[in-house]
């Protein structure tokens, strides 16, 4: 077993766990824990009502029942269990379920696992699909967190896509880097490395809140990911209670920016049931982000994003077509949703 592997098995996953290590207690909820101890160290020393507690710590608002299981409709568009196939071009390929903490806002958070088995299966069929549809040009690996799979099973699905010619992009949305820096080992460089020349792209987005999840080994995680990758780029959601402040959001940017990682998306959260405590309102949003605007040039200003509920996919949530004050978003097709 692998050191990364070794940290991860070792995670804090149940309340006793949590109670001990943070010398606290904490209110039970219905969705799983998982921290790994290096990085709940960082949590502690930030302080238990920090912005990086407020992600990762339970809160008795979990428990409220309001808000959906699937907040954006990913089911309605999923030709199979592992696929979610909304835009033409490109598809979300779900590896795993495994994550390598559970945030606490996470808008999958009602269907996160520990176990991949029914992953593994069928992937035959997710070849076909892709063979039968050349309109697909890129495959964003999500999950889950697809950094959380073995280096072999990472190499053996690049090897399988890198055969269908029309697949010219590999994208990796990932929380892992931060959370367990310690994966990003020299052996998976390579391998990432060793597949550039079969792809036009490998893009890794990084999955990051707030600057208090930066530390010294996640930095250098991060450069190394940057040297042999090249292409970083960052997804943040705004969060009530963590980064929807205008000096947060500036921090965060800054540090992206010093570590090579161009800012693309701020999402705004999505109403799922256990995270309606980290809910904004679009108004405030807004607001937040035309300030951001003044401060920052374009090519460091993430896209404020929306993803519209039940399916109907990501729209600006700045531009004023988009959204207007009396409640409604316009979808892609130009109908409008409500929305309040
Ligand atoms: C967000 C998302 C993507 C990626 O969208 P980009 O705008 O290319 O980053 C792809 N497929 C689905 C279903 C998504 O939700
Ligand atoms: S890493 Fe992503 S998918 Fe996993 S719990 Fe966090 S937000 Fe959810």
């Amino acid at each position: 077993m692998e050191k990364w592997q070794s940290e991860y098995r070792d995670s804090i996953k149940t309340h006793a766990a949590l109670e001990e290590f943070f010398e606290a207690q904490f209110p039970k909820v219905d969705f799983p824990l998982l921290i790994p101890r290096k990085f709940a160290t960082h949590i502690k020393k930030a302080g238990l009502d920090s912005p990086l507690a407020n992600q990762f710590l339970p809160q008795v608002s979990e428990n409220d029942l309001g808000g959906e299981s699937d907040p954006i409709g990913d089911h309605n568009q999923s030709p199979l269990a592992q696929i979610v196939h909304r835009y033409e071009n490109r598809i979300l390929f779900f590896p795993t379920q495994v994550c390598p903490v559970i945030c606490r806002y996470c808008f999958r958070k009602n269907e996160l696992g520990t176990n991949d088995e029914l992953f593994k299966a069928n992937f035959e069929k997710v070849l076909e699909y892709l063979k039968q549809h050349s309109e697909i040009n890129e495959i964003i690996f999500s999950g889950g967190d697809p950094l959380i799979l073995s280096d072999e099973r990472i190499e053996f699905y690049l090897n399988e896509f890198k055969k269908i010619p029309h697949i010219k992009f590999i994208r990796f949305h990932t929380r892992t880097p931060i959370i367990l820096p310690s994966r990003i080992t020299e052996n998976f460089c390579k391998i990432i490395e060793n597949f550039k020349k079969d792809f036009l792209q490998i893009n890794f987005i990084i999955h990051v809140n707030h600057s208090q999840e930066f530390n010294e080994e996640n930095k250098v995680a991060l450069s190394l990911l940057h040297a042999h990758c090249s292409n970083l780029l960052s997804q943040s959601v705004l969060l009530k209670g963590v980064n929807n402040s205008k000096q947060a959001l500036l921090k965060l940017i800054d540090e992206l920016i010093k570590l090579n990682i161009r800012p693309y998306y701020l999402h705004h959260p999505d109403k799922v049931k256990g995270g309606l405590h980290f809910m904004l309102t679009l108004e405030e949003g807004r607001n937040l982000y035309a300030t951001l605007r003044n401060h920052l040039p374009g090519w460091a200003l993430p896209q404020y994003i929306i993803d519209i509920p039940g399916g109907e996919g990501k729209v600006s949530a700045y531009n004023p077509e988009t959204y207007n004050f009396s409640g409604h978003l316009i979808n892609r097709k130009g109908t409008k949703v409500p929305y309040i």
